[in-house]
C-alpha cells in the first residue's frame, strides 16, 4: 500500500477529509437524523452528522436520545437504512415505451449514470453485508450491471463501533465489531477525559492511503493507537452473545417440520419489514405502469419480500400460502441454504430485523426455540422445500 497508513483527525481534519472526497467529485452519503431516527442520506458536510445522538434498541423498539453537549458524531449503531438503498435502490426505473404518432413504439432507457459515492460511517457488519451483496449481485453470470456500476466507483469511510447496540450480534456471526477489511479508511471515534473528541484513522486501500497523504493529516501517536484499541476492546466486551452459529444449517434442515414454526402464524404480520431493513435481502419484482391513454408505459424494478404471498405465486396459487411457511423460508434461506448458494451465511448479525419487527420477533430467539425442541422428523430435510425462492 502506498501513502499514509494512519493519522489522527480533529474536527477540522474531518472536515478536510470530507472536502477532499467532494473534490474528487464524490457525493457524501451517511448518517443523519430525520423523523426520530438515524437514516442514511446525502450529507452536506460534517454538520449533517448526528452529533450527540444515541439510539436505544430492543426487539420491536428503536428510540433516539440527544445527549446535550456530547461532541461525538458516531455514538449510534445501525438504523433501519442500510447501504443497499444506494447500490440496489428500493425503486429503479428501467425503461419507458412511447407510442409514436406513426403508431410505432419507441423505447428509451431510464437507467441513470451512477453517482460517485463516498459512504460515511459504514460499520463492520455493513461491510460484511456489502461483501455478500457483491457475491450475490456483483459477480457471476447473473451479475446485475447497475449494481456493478454503482459499486465500482465507491469510496468507503468505515467507523469502528464505539458501543454494542441492543440487538447487535455481529460477534456471533464473525462479522464484527471491528472492521478489518472492505474499507478505504476506517475511523475510530475517541472521547478523551477532557471531553474532546478526535478520530484515529487507518487506511485499508491505496486510494484511502493516497487521500490521507494528500490531505496532510496529523500523524497518529502510539497513545492514539492505544486509545483506539481500547475502544475496540470495550465494544467487543459489551457485545452479548445472542446466537450460537454452530450447526445452524443442520439444525434448520432437521427442524423443517417442527411445530414451533406454526407459532409464527399468529405472531408474524407478514409485513416484510424484516426483509426491507435487512442489508443482504436482494429480491425484486418488475412493475409495468401505463398511462390512462395507453400511450406511455414505464417498467421499473422494486424491492420484493418473500413475506408477500405473490412472491411464490405459481399457476394455482401461492406455494407458501401460510405465514408460518413464509417465515420459515426467510429464516432457513438466511441461515442455511444461503451457504449452499453463496458460500456464506445470509445474516451478518446487524440486528435490524429484530429492532424493526413491529411485533418484536427476534431471529435469535426463534433459533433458540428451535434448538430447545426435539427433532420430530429426522428425515424432513430430504422432503421439504427450503431452497432459494
Ligand atoms: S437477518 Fe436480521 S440480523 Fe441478519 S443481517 Fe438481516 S437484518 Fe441483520
Ligand atoms: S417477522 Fe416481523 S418484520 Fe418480519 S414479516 Fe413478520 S412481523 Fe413483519
Amino acid at each position: 500500500m502506498t501513502g499514509a497508513r494512519e493519522a489522527m483527525l480533529d474536527r477540522p481534519g474531518l472536515e478536510r477529509l470530507f472536502e477532499g472526497l467532494k473534490a474528487e467529485g464524490r457525493t457524501l452519503v451517511g448518517p443523519t437524523v430525520r423523523d426520530g431516527a438515524i437514516i442514511y442520506d446525502v450529507l452536506a458536510g460534517v454538520a449533517s452528522l448526528p452529533q450527540g445522538w444515541r439510539d436505544e434498541q430492543a426487539p420491536g423498539s428503536y428510540r433516539l436520545h440527544r445527549q446535550a453537549g456530547d461532541p461525538r458524531l458516531f455514538d449510534h449503531t445501525v438504523g433501519a437504512h442500510s447501504w443497499k438503498r444506494f447500490l440496489h435502490p428500493p425503486r429503479e426505473s428501467l425503461f419507458r415505451v412511447t407510442r409514436t404518432p406513426e403508431g410505432t413504439l419507441r423505447f428509451d432507457s431510464l437507467t441513470a449514470e451512477p453517482r460517485r459515492l463516498a459512504l460515511i460511517g459504514a460499520r463492520a457488519c455493513e461491510l460484511a453485508a456489502l461483501a455478500i451483496q457483491d457475491r450475490v449481485l456483483g459477480t457471476g453470470t447473473q451479475a446485475d450491471h447497475a449494481y456493478q456500476a454503482r459499486r465500482a466507483g465507491l469510496f468507503i469511510v468505515a467507523v469502528q463501533c464505539g458501543r454494542a447496540g441492543g440487538t447487535c450480534f455481529c460477534a456471533d456471526m464473525g462479522t464484527g465489531p471491528r472492521a478489518e477489511t472492505g474499507f478505504d479508511l476506517a475511523l475510530t471515534e475517541i472521547l478523551d477525559s477532557d471531553g474532546n473528541v478526535g478520530w484515529y484513522v487507518e487506511s485499508g486501500s491505496d486510494q484511502g492511503a493516497k487521500l490521507l497523504s494528500h490531505l496532510q493529516m496529523l500523524p497518529a501517536q502510539s497513545a492514539d493507537r492505544e486509545a483506539a484499541a481500547a475502544v475496540w476492546a470495550s465494544t467487543r466486551a459489551q457485545m452479548a452473545s445472542r446466537m450460537d452459529p454452530a450447526g445452524l444449517h443442520e439444525l434448520l434442515d432437521e427442524k423443517l417440520e417442527d411445530p414451533h414454526w406454526e407459532t409464527l402464524e399468529s405472531r408474524c404480520l407478514a409485513c416484510g419489514n424484516c426483509t426491507a431493513v435487512c442489508p443482504t435481502c436482494y429480491c425484486t419484482r418488475t412493475v409495468d405502469q401505463a398511462d390512462l391513454e395507453d400511450a406511455v408505459a414505464e417498467r421499473s424494478r422494486e424491492w420484493e419480500s418473500c413475506f408477500n404471498p405473490e412472491f411464490s405465486h405459481l399457476p394455482g396459487g401461492s406455494v407458501r400460502g401460510s405465514i408460518a411457511s413464509r417465515y420459515r423460508q426467510w429464516l432457513t434461506h438466511k441461515l442455511a441454504s444461503w451457504h449452499d448458494q453463496f458460500d456464506s451465511s445470509g445474516c451478518v448479525g446487524c440486528g435490524r430485523c429484530i429492532s424493526w419487527c413491529p411485533v418484536g420477533i427476534d431471529i435469535t430467539a426463534e433459533i433458540a426455540a428451535l434448538r430447545a425442541t426435539p427433532a420430530p422428523y429426522p428425515d424432513a430435510a430430504s422432503e421439504s422445500d427450503h431452497g432459494h425462492p
